[in-house]
Parts: structure tokens; C-alpha cells; sequence
């Protein structure tokens, strides 16, 4: 039941007021992590909306670092591999690089140029969707390269920011929402 599921989390959610800036509130995922039983129905139910989906990735693709956590095991249990995308200057072989807009600033995340190609299908993970800017850069870093990106899934989805229009046209589906 996803309402159940989703009402589970939250009460595994913490809420820390201004961090890591003042008007931030951190939604940390911690005490959930520490569940074994929600942890694990987690990762069940992110493999549910894939079959519901009818996605048949050819990968998983997760943003470091939290989008780790919850990129391998899916990736497990969907019996694919694990794609990492980073921050630049991590990974050790050649690179695709994507810059995108902050509030104030920008960012990059990079993968390698020869984990997947052309004609690939995969889906994106992440632990939170915010703005969207993460996920948004990573579909657009694959979709450039001619990688068709299914959809995206997200433990936790901030409705207020947007985030779900910068994917779009990329369904995005998530467990627990806050305003
Ligand atoms: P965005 O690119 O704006 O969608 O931000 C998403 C990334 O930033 C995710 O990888 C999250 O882990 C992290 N993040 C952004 N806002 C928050 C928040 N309020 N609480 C926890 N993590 C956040």
C-alpha cells in the first residue's frame, strides 16, 4: 500500500532546520537508512514502479552520493548494472561533463563517456528531487548522447520547487512528498 509506505517514511524522515544554509530545511533520510524493514520496502517499492511502468532498463543510472544508496540496490534487484554519475574530477576515465544552473552559481556532474551507448535505455535514481537541476542535468547529459532515460524515481519529492517540470518530458515517480 503506497500511502502506508509513504506515511512509514515520513515518520523515518528527520527534519533539520537550516542546514546546510539559513531557509534550508535538510530532509534527512538517515533514521530511514537505519531501517532495515523500510529501507528494504523501499527498494521494493522503486522496483514496483518500474515493472508497474513497464520499464525495462538496460542500467541504472544514480547520482552520488545519496542517489548511491538507493541506486545499487535497485540495481540489484532489477538484475541490471549500476551506472554512477559524479561530480567532476572524481571519476578516473574519460568523461561527459554537464553544467547546470544553481539558485546562485552553477554545478557539474560527469560520467564516463563509454558506460552506455547510444540506443541504451535506462532509469534515473535519486534519494531527493528538489529544484530538479541534479536530475534535470543527468537526463540531459544521457539524452544527448543518444541514451533513452525511461523515467526517474525519487524516495522523496519537494512539490514546491519545481523540480518535476525541469524532468519533464521524463516521468518522475516518487514515494513521499512535501509541500
Ligand atoms: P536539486 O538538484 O535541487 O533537485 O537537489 C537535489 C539534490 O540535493 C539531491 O541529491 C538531494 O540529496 C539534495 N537536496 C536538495 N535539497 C535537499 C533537502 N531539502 N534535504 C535533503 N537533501 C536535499
Amino acid at each position: 500500500d503506497p500511502a502506508e509506505l509513504a506515511r512509514r517514511c515520513r515518520a523515518l524522515i528527520r527534519d533539520i532546520p537550516d542546514f546546510p544554509k539559513p531557509g534550508i530545511v535538510f530532509r534527512d533520510i538517515t533514521p530511514l537508512l537505519g531501517s532495515g524493514p523500510v529501507f528494504g520496502e523501499v527498494v521494493d517499492a522503486l522496483a514496483a514502479i518500474c515493472r508497474r511502468a513497464g520499464w525495462r532498463p538496460d542500467a541504472v543510472v544514480c547520482p552520488e552520493a545519496r542517489g548511491f544508496l538507493f541506486g545499487a540496490p535497485l540495481a540489484y534487484r532489477l538484475g541490471v548494472g549500476l551506472v554512477p554519475v559524479r561530480k567532476p574530477d572524481k571519476l578516473p576515465h574519460e568523461t561527459r561533463r554537464i553544467e547546470y544552473q544553481l539558485e546562485y552559481g552553477s554545478d557539474a556532474v560527469e560520467i564516463h563517456a563509454d558506460a552506455l551507448t547510444p540506443g541504451r535505455s535506462v532509469v534515473l535514481v535519486d534519494d531527493l528531487i528538489a529544484t530538479g537541476g541534479t536530475l534535470g542535468a543527468c537526463a540531459t547529459l544521457l539524452t544527448e548522447h543518444g541514451v533513452e532515460v525511461l523515467g526517474a524515481l525519487c524516495l522523496v519529492e519537494l512539490d514546491g520547487l519545481g523540480g518535476r517540470g525541469r524532468l519533464a518530458p521524463v516521468p518522475l515517480h516518487s514515494i513521499v512528498h512535501y509541500p
